[in-house]
């Protein structure tokens, strides 16, 4: 039986050029494939190494990309290798199977953390009254499911971001900062619920996952086995589980070692 192999995207298989991490002397970086422009310009890339494992194991395998982005930030995406018959978007709020929303999936969804979290106006309200114009540069909503901010980072207090979790918990709501980005989502809105889900329609098989920040570890908790990068959220706060690999390679190249480990060659 074929894995099902539900990974996260940026900063997981997929880096921005400030998370690419390149330590190497130039003359010996890998060469890059660029996966998503954004308003005309390059915005991901993934090593072509990268790329050519991706294509073999999304032949094999039930690839599933597993992403907190919004449909329309997954489909500037370009993945190497076959459209995937299913994506998880919106943190598990949006199935998209052959490249079109599980209407009936969104709605299961919403009843769900209609009965269990405070609404998303309220998280909004909160934020709007607290966050400081010094660092906040956007705010915004995602699939009308839950909020981001666009933060600077430099300037970010660490005691506001603590204070917005204690705050958000109890309402059913978690906080994750990933780069210049800080998610508000509610608690059950998982990766790993809209995994099952997949793994309910095609059947007992083996599922492999890999994510970096805090909203990857349910996905990686629910799967058979499941690795991460040495950067991110989960690396940062020393997160593992004994069926989790924690990998030390940083950046681009850490790509490329989780799809070796999903069983990419090449
Ligand atoms: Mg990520």
């Amino acid at each position: 039986m074929n894995p099902l192999i539900a990974s996260d995207l940026d900063r997981t298989l997929i880096y921005s050029t400030a998370a690419l991490g390149l330590r190497m002397p130039d003359a010996d970086a890998p060469r890059l494939l660029c996966v998503e422009v954004y308003e005309h310009k390059p915005l991901s890339y993934m090593t072509e190494t990268a790329a050519a494992l991706l294509t073999g194991l999304a032949r094999t395998a039930t690839f599933v990309p597993t992403t907190t982005r919004t449909r329309e930030q997954y489909r500037r995406i370009r993945l190497p290798g076959p459209p995937p018959r299913f994506a998880i978007c919106a943190n598990g709020g949006e199935l998209l199977v052959d490249g079109e929303s599980d209407t009936g999936w969104r709605r299961r969804v919403e009843a769900g953390l209609a009965a269990e979290c405070a609404t998303l106006e309220e998280v909004r309200t909160h934020l709007a009254r607290t966050a400081d114009p010094a660092w906040l540069l956007k705010e915004r909503t995602a699939e009308d499911l839950f909020a981001y901010l666009v933060v600077d980072r430099a300037l970010l207090p660490e005691e506001w971001v603590k204070e917005l979790s204690a705050w958000a918990e109890p309402r059913g709501w978690t906080v994750s900062l990933q780069g210049r980005k800080l998610y508000a989502v509610p608690a059950p809105l998982t990766k790993s619920a809209a995994v099952a889900e997949i793994a309910r329609r095609t059947g007992p098989c083996e599922v492999l996952a890999a994510g970096d920040s805090l909203l990857d570890a349910d996905l990686l908790l629910a799967a058979d086995r499941g690795w991460r990068p040495g950067h991110g959220e989960l690396a940062d706060a020393g997160w593992t589980a004994p069926h989790v690999t924690a990998l030390t390679t940083r950046g681009v190249a850490a790509g490329e070692e989780i799809l070796r480990a999903f069983g990419g060659t090449a």
